[in-house]
């Protein structure tokens, strides 16, 4: 986007600000009890099949230029033929024939970067045509697809209840309903996000820590009006907001000091903020002897790794996962008794999900991918059967932990992005990534997880390249070992990878340099960051 671009704010933006505004006081007056928040799940559970027969039939049968529709016409699947499906083998027996019918999206045709075709049928999609007919707009956020210009996803705050109702039993689980609160992350809907959800059932966060100073020149004009807007809001309900604080991603000291405060007059300091700004807090910590034992982190946005955790864990504090994607919201909360180091549970009250199985690989879909369908009529939008480019396990077993006891008895982890990246003929699947980066080098070479990192760029001649960055933090290395030791990691097991690492290492494709490792304009750090100078491509995660 250029510069003049950014300094502009369109009539969509003062409508859906105006509308933020005028909603948002009576919004922050209703806070949600806990046994209130009882209440509703069990109403949505017991409601589910009908929830999602309701979603289908406004959001989808009654929308004449709904693609789904198109997908259930030729699928032969009428309403009527739904409810009896749902009837007979419940939501997600159904949910499994509709795909085995055809009836579901991958990734790329969500998103409208690629045509539906379906046999002989080739459908040609708007992305804006799943947005919820039934949703309000009071709140824009960008998704940021790694492949191509994020869509916009515009939010209801009746949305952001829907989810606070899961999210404040995740805390009463945790007996953190009464933390003092902060958040650490970038301008935009996900911070708001996470203040009004907040809000609606213990209270604001104490702190809002911004990786991005909202004073910077810029900055998109939305940003500062919809914390305005946030702000005003909170003195019209009597609900006061906290102002922004600029902590800088690379000196999150502030942040550990917060923390070590509120241990040091007796209570539990608790910070959402994404996963690689945990590990940079704690490691920040950790440098200092700064003692967090007390200290709770939700953590959010990208991958969590055994490796990544133990660097959280060191500090004595302790860190539970929330697995949300922006275009649908929260899926699945940190299990209290995890086996794994992301293992969650999935929210059946907010979407149904189904993995695609042995039948994935005709449809470009990994067998562990996970689809999900809405079942709230207040999703910004509609899913039915959509693949947001994510794999995972998904397992019931006993944990004994207090959500399972709320009726949230799937579990899902490790969870990954299976979009694979294809540069100069060699084919990485993020998942494969991890592990090398994580662990691998760290193991053999020094340091921490988010101290190496992929990035992948272009050439002036336009020729694909790949640099792996190596925090100058980590010492003094052999970057030649570094590169062998990267590309035979990557390598090992399948045939084809080994021989096309060979030709990598032949072409002189990958080069090792010793550079802090980025971090994407939504404050993550990424293990595979795609450095394009094309504007139609943005380099962060599609995870919210
Ligand atoms: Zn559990």
């Amino acid at each position: 986007m250029t510069a003049r671009k950014n300094s502009l704010i369109s009539l969509a933006d003062v409508t859906i600000g105006a509308r933020f505004l005028w909603r948002l006081p009576a919004f922050l007056r209703h806070r949600i009890s806990p046994e209130q928040a009882r209440a509703i799940l069990r109403r949505r559970f017991e409601q589910r099949e009908a929830d999602f027969l309701a979603i289908a039939k406004s959001g989808i049968y009654q929308q004449a230029h709904s693609p789904y529709l198109s997908l259930l016409r030729l699928a032969g699947c009428e309403y009527g033929d739904l409810e009896r499906l749902v009837r007979q083998d419940g939501v997600e027996g159904a949910l499994l024939t509709l795909f085995r019918h055809g009836v579901y999206l991958t990734v790329d045709e969500f998103k409208g970067r690629r045509p539906i075709v379906r046999g002989n049928v080739t459908i040609t999609v708007d992305p804006d045509r799943f947005r919820n007919p039934n949703s309000r707009f009071h709140l824009v956020a960008r998704s940021s697809g790694s492949r191509s210009r994020g869509t916009p996803v515009m939010f209801d705050l009746a949305f952001v209840r829907d989810c606070a109702v899961d999210t404040s039993l995740f805390f009463e689980g945790r007996t953190g309903t009464r933390w003092p609160k902060a958040i650490w992350g970038v301008p935009g809907s996900w911070a708001i996000a996470r203040v009004l959800e907040l809000s609606t059932f213990c209270a604001p966060p104490v702190r809002w820590f911004s990786q991005v100073d909202a004073a910077a020149p810029g900055l998109h004009p939305r940003y500062r009006w919809s914390i305005r807007a946030l702000r005003w809001g909170g003195f019209l309900a009597g609900v006061p907001m906290p102002r922004p604080q600029y902590v800088p991603p690379d000196d999150p000291l502030p942040i550990a000091y917060w923390m070590a405060e509120v241990i040091r007059k007796g209570g539990n300091p608790h910070l959402s903020t994404f996963v690689s700004s945990a590990v940079r807090i704690c490691r920040a910590a950790l440098d200092a002897g700064i003692d967090l034992h007390g200290a709770h982190f939700t953590i959010v946005g990208e991958p969590i790794t055994g490796a990544r955790l133990a660097v959280i864990r060191q500090t004595g504090a302790t860190a539970l996962p929330h697995y949300a994607i922006i275009e649908c919201g929260a899926i699945s909360l940190g299990c209290l008794a995890p086996e794994t180091p992301d293992e969650t549970h999935l929210l059946h009250d907010l979407h149904a999900m189904i993995q695609a199985g042995p039948d994935g690989a005709t449809r470009g879909l990994s067998p562990l991918a996970l689809l999900i369908s809405s079942l709230r009529s207040t999703a910004p939008f509609i899913l039915l059967n959509v693949s947001m480019g994510d794999q995972a396990e998904m397992t019931r077993r006993a944990c004994g932990c207090p959500l399972e006891g709320l009726g949230w008895a799937t579990h899902l982890h490790t969870i990954r992005s299976y979009e694979k990246l294809t540069s100069g003929g060699m084919t990485f699947l993020d998942a494969d990534v991890i592990g090398v980066l994580e662990e691998v080098l760290p193991a053999r070479f020094g340091g921490a997880p988010t101290d190496y990192q992929l990035v992948e760029d272009e050439t002036d001649d336009g020729s694909p390249r790949l640099r792996l960055l190596v925090h100058p933090a980590v010492g003094p290395l052999d970057t030649e070992a570094v590169s062998e030791a990267f590309l035979r990691a990557i390598g090992a097991g399948a045939g084809v990878e080994r021989v096309m690492s060979l030709l990598w290492r032949d072409a002189g494709l990958l080069r090792v340099e010793r550079l802090a490792p980025r971090t994407t304009a939504s404050g993550k750090v990424l293990h595979l960051h795609l450095d394009r100078t094309l504007p139609a491509r943005s380099a962060s995660h599609p995870k919210a």
